[in-house]
């Protein structure tokens, strides 16, 4: 896996607010597809509702970490802590 940077992560989160913003218009019923944030390059995505997403985002130093690890989403810290996993 390529090296991690906070750079690829926070443009990740932009993107993601993206997806956020517009599963809000369309009222998007289901989990969400959003991508990971683990900060490397990485086509995982992490399938979650938007209320989650919305959670992780308000939280200063929290990403998402999704299938392309193991999970179908997880919670970090910036520094690679784990907050909070679901399978
Ligand atoms: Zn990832």
């Amino acid at each position: 896996m390529s090296a991690v940077t906070s750079e690829r992560r926070e443009a990740v989160r932009t993107a993601n607010i993206g997806i956020s913003k517009h599963a809000d218009i369309y009222d998007f019923p289901a989990r969400v597809p959003f991508l990971c944030e683990c900060g490397a390059i990485c086509t995982g995505f992490v399938r979650t509702s938007n209320d989650t997403f919305k959670l992780v985002a308000s939280q200063a130093g929290w990403y998402l970490s999704g299938d392309g690890h193991g999970h179908r989403v997880a919670v970090f810290t910036a520094d690679g802590g784990r907050v909070l996993a679901a399978a």
